[in-house]
C-alpha cells in the first residue's frame, strides 16, 4: 500500500523522525513546519493522511483541523492528531474539530503504522466511492451525494459481557444513538446480521471468548462487512489494538472510557457510514441509470450486449435451450410524421409496457435502438419461444393504444423475428443476426407476424 502523507510539526526533530519512519515503509512523505504551510499543501497536492502536532505557535492543531474539515476539497483527508499529553479533553476537542485519531508523543511505532494503514484503507475505499458518485452528480444525482445533510440518529449494536459496563455505555450513547445491548458475542453477529446497524462497539471484556473472533466474523460477512467496529480495551493492549486494526477494526477506545469521547468517536463513525451509504447507493443509482433506457425503463442496448453474452455461455455449458425475439414496430414512422414525436414516444412507452407484461420473471426485454425491441428468453425451445411471440404479437394488435398526445386510439402492429440457441459454436452475436434475419423476413412477408430462424 503506498500513500502520500503529510507530517506537520513546529518542531523540525519531531518531523524528521516520523518521516524517517514513514519512509522507511515506502510511503511518500511531504512535511510542514506550521498551519498555514500544511493548509496550502493541501490545498494544492492531493494528501492522503495528515499527521498534525496540537501544539504550534500561530495557528495551533485544533485550528487547522478545523479548516481542513470545513473545506470541501480537503474534508475527505483523514486527520491524526498528535498529543503530546494523554489528556481525554485535548482528544475530545480534537474530535469535534473532525480528527479521525489520535497519537500520543512518544509515537509508539506499532500504533503509528496500523493507524496510518488503516485510515489509508478507508480513504481508498471512500475515495473510489467519491469519483464514481462525481460521475452519478454529472448525470443529475445531486440529492444523493449533498455531504451538507444534517446528521441522522444512529443504530448502534453494543457487545459487552458486562451488565455494569453495559449499562455506563449505553447511558453515554443515548443522546446520539438507538443503542441495542447484547451480552454474548455469537448472538450478536447474528443480530448485525439481520439488522441494519450504524456502529458496532465491542467491548473486550468477555470471560472465555476472543473479541477478535467476533470482529473478524463481523468483517468476512457479505451483510455486515461495511459496519464499522470501535473496539473498548484495556490500557497497553497494543498488540491486541494492532491485530484489531488489521482485521479491519475501525476504530478503538481505551479504558476508562471517557463518556465524551465515546460519544465523539461514535459520532465520526455513524456520519462515515451514513455518508459511505450514500455515497454506494448513488453509485447503484448510477450503474441502473447506464443500463436502462429512459424512455421505457426497461434494459438498453448495452445490458443486452453484455447480458447476453453470459446467457449464452451459461446455456452453452449447461446443454440448455435458449431463444431471443427480437420485434419491430410496423410503419412507425408514420406516427410520428402524423401525430408528431411525442405521440411516438407514448407509443414507444405503451409497447414497452405490453412487452413487460407478457413476457415472464426469467425473460430479458430490452429496448434495442430506435422502435426495436429483444426479448431473451432463457431455457426456451424454439417451440416455446414460436407461442410466446405470438402471444407478444397478439398483446400489441389486440387492443387500440390509447395515446392522448394523438388525442387517439391507434392500432399498433409489430413484426417479429425469433431465434435459438445452437447447442455447439453459437454466440450471441450470431444469435442476434439469426433472429434479425427472420425479423427482415417478416416485415417483408407482410408484416405484423412471427418469422423462425432456421434452426
Ligand atoms: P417498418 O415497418 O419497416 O419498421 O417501418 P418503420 O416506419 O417503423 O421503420 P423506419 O425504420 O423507416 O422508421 C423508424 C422510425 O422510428 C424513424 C425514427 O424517427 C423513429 N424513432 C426512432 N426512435 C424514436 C424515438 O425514440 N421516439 C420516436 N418518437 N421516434 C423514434
Ligand atoms: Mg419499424
Ligand atoms: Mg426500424
Amino acid at each position: 500500500m503506498t500513500a502520500r502523507i503529510l507530517v506537520v510539526d513546529d518542531v523540525p526533530a519531531n518531523v524528521k523522525l516520523l518521516e524517517a519512519r514513514l519512509v522507511a515503509e515506502y510511503f511518500d512523505v511531504l512535511t510542514a513546519g506550521d498551519g498555514q504551510a500544511a493548509l496550502a499543501i493541501c490545498e494544492k497536492t492531493p494528501v492522503d493522511l495528515v499527521l498534525l502536532d496540537i501544539m504550534m505557535p500561530g495557528m495551533d492543531g485544533f485550528a487547522v483541523c478545523e479548516r481542513l474539515k470545513a473545506n470541501s476539497r480537503t474534508a475527505h483527508i483523514p486527520v491524526v492528531m498528535i498529543t503530546a499529553l494523554d489528556q481525554p479533553s485535548d482528544r475530545v476537542r480534537g474530535l469535534k474539530a473532525g480528527a479521525d485519531d489520535f497519537l500520543t508523543k512518544p509515537v509508539n511505532d506499532l500504533q503509528l503504522m496500523s493507524r496510518v494503514k488503516s485510515l489509508v484503507r478507508l480513504k481508498n475505499v471512500s475515495d473510489e466511492l467519491r469519483l464514481r458518485a462525481q460521475t452519478a452528480h454529472t448525470i443529475g444525482l445531486q440529492e444523493l451525494t449533498r455531504p451538507d445533510r444534517p446528521d441522522e440518529p444512529g443504530n448502534i449494536l453494543l457487545v459487552d459481557g458486562r451488565a455494569s459496563s453495559q449499562e455506563r455505555l449505553t447511558r453515554a450513547l443515548k443522546p446520539i444513538a438507538d443503542v441495542a445491548v447484547i451480552s454474548d458475542p455469537q448472538a450478536a453477529l447474528f443480530e448485525a446480521a439481520e439488522s441494519s446497524f450504524d456502529l458496532v462497539i465491542v467491548n473486550a471484556n468477555f470471560d472465555d471468548y476472543d473479541p477478535l473472533r467476533l470482529c473478524s466474523q463481523l468483517r468476512s460477512l457479505e451483510r455486515t462487512r461495511f459496519i464499522p467496529i470501535l473496539l473498548v480495551t484495556e490500557q497497553g493492549k497494543d498488540e491486541m489494538i494492532v491485530r484489531a486494526l488489521e482485521l479491519g477494526v475501525t476504530d478503538y477506545i481505551m479504558r476508562p472510557v471517557d463518556p465524551n469521547e465515546l460519544v465523539a468517536r461514535s459520532l465520526t463513525q455513524i456520519r462515515r457510514k451514513h455518508c459511505n451509504d450514500r455515497l454506494r447507493a448513488s453509485v447503484q443509482q448510477m450503474i441502473e441509470l447506464a443500463v436502462t433506457d429512459d424512455l421505457t425503463g426497461l434494459h438498453n442496448r448495452r445490458y443486452l450486449e453484455n447480458h447476453l453474452k453470459l446467457l449464452v455461455d451459461r446455456a452453452t455449458a449447461r446443454g440448455r435451450p435458449l431463444s431471443i425475439c427480437i420485434t419491430d414496430i410496423d410503419r412507425f414512422k408514420r406516427v410520428n410524421d402524423t401525430f408528431g414525436h411525442d405521440a411516438g414516444d407514448e407509443v414507444l412507452r405503451e409497447f414497452a409496457n405490453r412487452i413487460r407484461a407478457t413476457v415472464r420473471g426469467a425473460d430479458l426485454a430490452c429496448r434495442f435502438g430506435g422502435e426495436e425491441f429483444v426479448v431473451v428468453m432463457p431455457d426456451t425451445t424454439p417451440e416455446m419461444a414460436a407461442i410466446v411471440a405470438e402471444r407478444l404479437r397478439l398483446a400489441v394488435e389486440s387492443r387500440g393504444f390509447d395515446i392522448p398526445q394523438a388525442a387517439a386510439v391507434l392500432s399498433v402492429t409489430a413484426s417479429f423475428g425469433i431465434a435459438s440457441l445452437r447447442p455447439e459454436g453459437d454466440t450471441a452475436e450470431a444469435l442476434l443476426k439469426r433472429a434479425d434475419m427472420a425479423l427482415y423476413q417478416a416485415k417483408n412477408g407482410g408484416r405484423n407476424r412471427v418469422v423462425a430462424a432456421a434452426a
